[in-house]
């Protein structure tokens, strides 16, 4: 069981383990897996989501499920039959084409539509090679490694998590949630398993979701305040603090 370290401290590393106590207390940990999909269906499921709320991306996921009898079945399709399919996610015309220009480069270099090998691959390396594909991310390859039903030990970074690392003075507000994907992974122990890894992520982004929202954070209640340079800030000159 990891210490939870003084508060007043300074340490990036003994800060970042404080936050993940505080907010696992408050949201729960372990947290339960949201998804139980096969790698290759993580991967559609991850880029339906993007900039689309839940129940519309799980609509559009299980839509291309239902009108095609499998990823080969989509790879072959039509760019207007996918489009139709996926029409509750947002910018359907975009993520059609897409998705069709992933999995034909998948099967291009494996001859089939599975994602299965990455589970024997070092996190690293699966990493790298989802990333080679067209206009896959850091967060889609930390998505598809740890949500899937590979339970690897991957970091993800969305715009919640992102957004309450800024303020909490995790990583200065000049990185990009692409490259923070890395400097928020090297501050956690480099032991911790999937599940630890997953809760952290999750616990940054519920907060996000929950307290620490783009508009109106919820500095007076939040267990992370004595914490968050931005939160003292905001109750010191509310009127002054720049939204980030
Ligand atoms: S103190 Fe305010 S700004 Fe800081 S994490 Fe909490 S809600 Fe967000």
């Amino acid at each position: 069981m990891d210490m939870a370290p003084d508060a007043t401290t300074t340490d990036p590393r003994d800060k970042v383990l404080e936050i993940h106590h505080r907010l696992c207390r408050v949201y729960g940990c372990p947290i339960g897996y949201f998804h139980g999909h096969d790698p290759m269906s993580e991967l559609v499921s991850s880029l339906l989501s993007h900039r689309t709320r839940n129940a519309d991306s799980g609509a559009a996921f299980e839509a291309l499920r239902a009108r095609f009898p499998d990823w080969s079945g989509v790879a072959a399709a039509p760019v207007a039959e996918v489009q139709a399919a996926i029409s509750r996610a947002t910018w359907p015309e975009q993520k059609a084409p897409r998705i069709l220009a992933i999995l034909q480069a998948i099967l291009a270099e494996r001859g089939e539509l599975s994602l299965d090998f990455l589970g024997e691959m070092p996190v690293e390396a699966a990493r790298a090679w989802l990333e080679r594909l067209p206009g896959i991310g850091p967060k889609t390859s930390a998505a598809v490694l740890s949500f899937s039903t590979l339970r690897r030990a991957a970091l993800p970074v969305d715009s919640h998590h992102h957004r309450v690392a800024i303020r909490t003075g995790l990583i200065p507000a000049t990185l990009a949630v692409g490259p923070s994907h890395r400097v928020l992974a090297a501050q956690l122990p480099p032991d911790w398993d999937a599940q630890r890894l997953y809760d952290n992520h999750e616990v940054l982004m519920l907060h996000g979701q929950r307290c620490c929202s783009y508009l109106a954070p919820a500095c007076g209640r939040c267990p992370l305040l004595d914490l968050c340079p931005s939160g003292q800030e905001r109750r010191e000159h509310p009127a002054a603090t720049p939204r980030s």
